[in-house]
Parts: C-alpha cells; sequence; structure tokens
C-alpha cells in the first residue's frame, strides 16, 4: 500500500519534470540540479559560480530551503535574480515546486538556471526536477565516505565538487579514498577540486560548465 503511494507520487512527478525539461529545452536554458549535505556549501560555491560567469552568462538561481530566505537573500546581493522555495518541512524538490518558482521567472532572458535543492543526499535523489544535470557537491570536512554511504546520488551525478580542500591539511580526509569510492560508482563524471571561499578550483569548474551551457544555447 505504502510502496504504491510512493509510485504514484514520483509517477506524477515526472510528468511535471518533463514539462519542466521541454520548457527549458524550448527556451534554450541550462538547468542545475544541486544536491548535498547540509553545510557542504551549496551556496557558497553557487556564489563562487554567479561571480565568475556572471559578466557573460545570464544566471537565475532557484533556492530550495525547508524554511527561511536566507539564501536567495545572499544570491541577490551578488546581482542575479533568486527565488526562494520554502518546501515547509519537505527535504527536497520536485517538478512542481520548480513549476511554481518558474512563474515569477523570465527564461528567455536567462541562459543558466541554478537550482539548490535542500540539504539531503538522501531523496533529491528520488524526484527528477527536469534538469540538464546534476551536481553532487561533497566538503572535506564530512568525510571521504559520503560515496559509500549514499551511493545512489554520487552515481546519478552528472559532475562532482570537493569543496573546501583548503581544510584538506587539517583533517585525516583521503582524496584517494573519495575519488576511488566516487569511480566505483560513477566512472564518468569530473570531479572538480574547489575552495567555494577562497577561490580555489573554481575556475576549472565554471570553464567546463560554460561550454555546456554555451552548447545548450545552440
Ligand atoms: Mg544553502
Ligand atoms: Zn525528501
Amino acid at each position: 500500500m505504502e510502496v504504491k503511494v510512493v509510485q504514484n507520487i514520483l509517477k506524477v512527478n515526472e510528468k511535471l519534470a518533463d514539462e519542466n525539461r521541454k520548457l527549458f529545452a524550448a527556451k534554450d536554458v541550462f538547468v542545475i540540479d544541486v544536491m548535498a549535505s547540509p553545510g557542504a556549501g551549496k551556496t557558497s560555491t553557487i556564489l563562487a559560480t554567479v561571480d565568475s560567469l556572471k559578466d557573460d552568462v545570464n544566471i537565475a538561481v532557484i533556492e530550495g530551503d525547508i524554511a527561511s530566505k536566507v539564501d536567495a537573500e545572499k544570491i541577490q546581493e551578488h546581482g542575479v535574480e533568486a527565488v526562494q522555495i520554502n518546501t515547509g518541512g519537505a527535504c527536497h524538490l520536485d517538478g512542481n515546486m520548480i513549476q511554481n518558482a518558474l512563474q515569477v521567472l523570465d527564461l528567455d532572458a536567462i541562459d543558466l538556471l541554478i537550482v539548490e535543492n535542500v540539504g539531503n543526499l538522501v531523496c533529491p535523489a528520488e524526484f527528477d526536477l527536469g534538469q540538464s544535470m546534476k551536481l553532487v557537491i561533497s566538503s572535506v570536512p564530512e568525510g571521504d565516505d559520503k560515496p559509500l554511504k549514499y551511493p545512489v546520488i554520487f552515481t546519478q551525478a552528472d559532475a562532482l565538487i570537493l569543496n573546501k580542500v583548503d581544510m584538506l591539511e587539517a583533517t585525516d580526509f583521503s582524496e584517494t579514498a573519495f575519488e576511488e569510492g566516487v569511480r566505483r560508482l560513477n566512472p564518468r563524471a569530473p570531479i572538480f577540486k574547489i575552495s567555494a571561499t577562497k577561490g580555489d578550483g573554481v575556475e576549472a569548474w565554471t570553464e567546463w560548465l560554460r561550454e555546456r551551457v554555451d552548447a545548450a544555447s545552440k
């Protein structure tokens, strides 16, 4: 009984996500679903990405949080449009929430839409939003065993960011163990090692991203 309810919810979501995907394709918008644990640095990675690309790429951000609008306000301070979604307790975004947020965004004026999902490495993996790619952020203080503990989301990632590499020396984090854990699940996705707040490695990530955004608008 419970399994059936969940299947129906996912089926409805799949339909809405497909509608989003068609709309994004028609409007040439490249969409990233950013997924990570709370505190991995989703918002600071988005800010670093915005600062690196905003002169050349029209960017908007959808911020998903259980409550508050602090993250959307931080993004707006960097000069790009940001819409806050409060899920009211739900621990993930879904296709319907994205459709609601799109009502206040002018997709004709956007090349890159960055969606910050709710901080959670479990169910955001289950809910398609209609995105062009999934970005998973892991951070050094969380430890190198995240791929082992949350295999589904690491399997789905189209790109990975290892954030807070400036803290490597202060921890027993093993880059080798992390990379091996990722590669067992996901042989292809590039892994970018960055410090979003200090700027290390950000350019390699944003150059890779920019190529994808450019390709989507052709
Ligand atoms: Mg955030
Ligand atoms: Zn959830």
